[in-house]
């Protein structure tokens, strides 16, 4: 009994509702830490690696729903300078639209981890940085992609395909 409580909380990330303020415009909002994840979906050849039913990729980073900001605790945490902050404010564009009072969960992984590498390009970050937060794009799209099956179902779908991939996650094929 206590084993299976035990693999029950173990499977859950474990996460934290902060309140946030933006250093580019002073934007309050709230956000998920996630302090704690398991790495028992397996990990892809290229290294991504896959919680078992979350998907904490999208959390590690944070998007000012004000000024788009995009950007880890610690970016979060750190002071702006005032010549980044114009040029932030001047130059992020979202992927998709971010209404101002979105929350986070309402923005796709894809978009915040875009943004992130805008605000790593705009602030003229190391090119490693940017290569990181373009590559955690890819890694949140493939992940959001695991979760498809479930969220096709609940929409009503019927007849959904599925075609088991390289790295044992479902991918859908067809769904009518
Ligand atoms: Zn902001």
């Amino acid at each position: 009994m206590i084993l299976l409580l035990w693999a029950a909380l173990a499977m859950s990330d474990v996460q934290k509702q902060v309140t946030v303020t933006c250093p580019v415009d002073g934007t309050k909002f709230t956000a998920t830490e996630i302090t704690g994840t398991n790495h028992w979906g397996g990990r892809d050849a290229d290294g991504c690696p896959h919680a078992f039913n979350t998907t904490p990729l999208e959390s590690y980073v944070w998007v000012c729903p004000g000024c788009k900001f995009a950007g880890r605790k610690k970016d979060f945490e750190a002071a702006v300078s005032d010549a980044d902050k114009k040029a932030l404010l001047a130059e992020l564009k979202p992927l998709a639209e971010i209404k101002k009072d979105a929350k986070q969960n309402q923005i796709p992984g894809y978009v915040k981890f875009d943004l992130l590498a805008q605000s790593a390009q705009i602030r003229k970050a190391a090119p490693e940085e940017l290569g990181r937060a373009f590559l955690h794009a890819a890694w949140s799209c493939r992940q959001q992609g695991a979760a498809v099956r479930d969220l096709a179902l609940q929409a009503g779908w019927r007849n959904v395909q599925i075609h088991k991939d390289l790295d044992g996650f479902d991918r859908v094929l067809e769904a009518t």
